[in-house]
């Protein structure tokens, strides 16, 4: 199995190949596909698996294939990843740029425990990927300075992880900000009830996964 039997583009499979990745890991031969289709998925699976490649590939793909000139000229955000902490947040989002660095796609990510004005400026010029942790991104939502309304990919990245540090009400204050016709992806490394309920809410049909 390549990546690009997966289905991925060769702008794609090019940036994962000068990160020297010659092989898809297991999560990601059963999550690119899934996500490229469109479907909403419940992945059990834990960090040092290939998760973040498992979905930062295909949601770079399936943003990438709607031409640009079908997009309003100050397009808002299209993917929401939320993850528990600011290391995970950068991290991911530094994965995201580097798989779509052949890409017309630009990434954020917004974190706590640092000065909100920087973020405040940047979210006025375009960003797509929005890659935040629940608490500080919330700031936002109710200083209105990001807009939610378009998204179209919706991320809960350690989703167990964000319930154990008491995330669960931010979380459900944003999904009222999203719109409701979305694609949803959540990850987790364990499933308590908490996190069934959870997944049981915000997911639809969801193909399920496990590594
Ligand atoms: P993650 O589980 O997403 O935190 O990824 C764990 C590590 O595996 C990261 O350092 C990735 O860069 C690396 N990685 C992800 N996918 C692959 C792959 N297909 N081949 C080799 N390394 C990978």
């Amino acid at each position: 199995m390549s990546f690009s039997n997966l289905g991925l583009s060769d702008e794609i499979v090019r940036a994962v190949t000068a990160r020297g990745y010659t092989d898809p890991t297991p999560i990601q031969i059963q999550a690119i596909p899934t996500i490229l289709l469109g479907s909403d998925l419940l992945a059990g699976a834990q960090t040092g698996t290939g998760k973040t490649a498992g979905f930062t590939l295909p949601i770079l793909q399936r943003l990438s294939a709607k031409r640009l000139e079908d997009l309003p000229s100050h397009p808002p955000i299209r993917s929401l990843i939320l993850t528990p902490t600011r290391e995970l947040a950068a991290q991911v989002e530094e994965s995201v740029r580097d798989y779509g660095k052949h890409l017309n796609l630009t990434s954020m990510a917004i974190f706590g425990g640092v000065n909100i004005n920087p973020q405040i400026r940047r979210l006025k010029s375009r960003v797509d990927i929005l890659v935040a942790t629940p608490g500080r991104l919330l700031d936002h939502v109710q200083q209105r300075t990001v807009d939610l309304s378009q998204v179209e990919i919706l991320v809960l990245d350690e989703a167990d992880r964000m319930l154990d540090m008491g995330f669960i009400r931010d979380i459900r204050r944003i999904l009222t900000k999203l719109p409701k016709q979305r694609q949803n992806l959540l990850f987790s490394a364990t499933f308590s009830d908490e996190i069934k309920a959870l997944a049981q809410t915000i997911l639809t049909r969801p193909v399920m996964i496990e590594v």
